[in-house]
């Protein structure tokens, strides 16, 4: 596509950031599954975003933006697009007591510790979530009974239109596992978050240890996936589910659900999407026949 060229040359020309044409979605995603992509772009501040996203809307060039490829699945083949990267933005700073604006390509367990190292609490879930602190956002990502809108007070983005916008937390329809940014698909630059104090200093780091302990011993963290596949309907857990019809430990060719956690569909090599597919429509069809509940992925899924 002669635009995207056009776009290598200008973010080359104009020092806005780092290309790579070299890159699969199967590179930069924990699942390590999918097709090659045109280009993949990292701007090195929020500035050099704003000038290529205006060049890559005028040219009507098609783009994705992710965080750690933590909660995506891509299909294997070409993708005639730009996928930016932010994780260059990823500067804290503090604006006052327990006030921190943070830019969208930190990543969660290095705010975390960030966070608990200076004796703040409340921040200490994002420690076990894999992937950006944008990422978590556009997910609303939770982990032990805390969601990332709990820390939340405004969202910076830039609109279909190119403006940067801010909004307070109550107007981005945070629910679970959903935010305002699915529904709008704005690029999430940066965010103000308030933490408190802990009582005790060294309470938010025995937390992050604790929790970090509890979910190695619950979950396949060694091996490629992309966190939990399904979303827990109304009250029923995901696994459960799974684990009653039958497939803990069930294998198309690389595609299996995990034997230590059920709501995990893994890769176990070579995986492909056509084989991660069967695997999520062949549990979604049963659950639906069986116990007539409509299982919904919880990851984005790039077709
Ligand atoms: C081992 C493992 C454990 C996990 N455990 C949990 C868990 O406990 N709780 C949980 O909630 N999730 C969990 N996940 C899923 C995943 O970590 C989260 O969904 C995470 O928030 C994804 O962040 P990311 O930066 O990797 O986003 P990506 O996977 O790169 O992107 C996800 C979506 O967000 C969009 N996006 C990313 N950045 C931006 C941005 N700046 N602006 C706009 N849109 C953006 C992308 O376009 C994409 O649609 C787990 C994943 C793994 C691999």
């Amino acid at each position: 596509m002669k635009e995207i060229t056009d776009f290598i040359n200008y973010v080359n020309n104009n020092y806005l950031g780092e290309i790579k044409t070299n890159l699969s979605f199967k590179d930069i995603t924990t699942l390590k599954i999918g097709g090659q992509i045109a280009c993949y772009y990292l701007p090195k501040t929020l500035d050099d975003l704003v000038v290529s996203y205006k060049f890559l809307k005028k040219k009507q060039i098609p783009y994705l933006v992710i965080g750690n490829g933590s909660n995506i699945l891509a299909s294997d083949k070409y993708f005639e697009m730009v996928v930016i990267n932010l994780k260059k933005l990823k500067q804290i700073t503090q604006i006052d007591q327990g006030k921190f604006l943070v830019e969208a390509g930190i990543n969660n367990n290095r705010l975390a510790l960030y966070l608990a190292k200076q004796g703040y609490t409340r921040g200490e879930f994002l420690s076990v979530i894999p992937g950006t602190f944008g990422g978590a956002i556009y997910m609303n990502a939770g982990a032990y009974q805390t969601e990332i809108k709990d820390i939340l007070k405004e969202v910076t983005y830039i609109t279909s239109d190119g403006q940067l916008v801010t909004k307070v937390v109550d107007e981005l329809a945070f629910s679970y596992r959903h935010s305002h940014f699915q529904d709008i698909k704005g690029i999430i630059v940066n965010a103000l978050i308030e933490v408190e104090l802990a009582k005790i200093k060294t309470f938010p780091l025995e937390k992050i240890y604790t929790l970090r302990k509890t979910k190695k011993n619950t979950q396949p963290l060694n091996l490629s996936s992309a966190g939990s596949t399904f979303k827990n309907p109304l009250s029923y857990e995901a696994w459960q589910i799974i684990d009653n019809l039958g497939y803990r430990g069930f294998k198309i060719h690389d595609a299996m659900v995990s034997m230590k956690h059920s709501n995990y569909l893994v890769n176990m090599g070579n995986a492909t999407y056509e084989d991660m597919m069967r695997l999520i429509n062949l549990i979604k069809t049963d659950a639906k026949n069986q116990y007539n509940i409509e299982l919904e992925c919880e990851w984005e899924i790039l077709n």
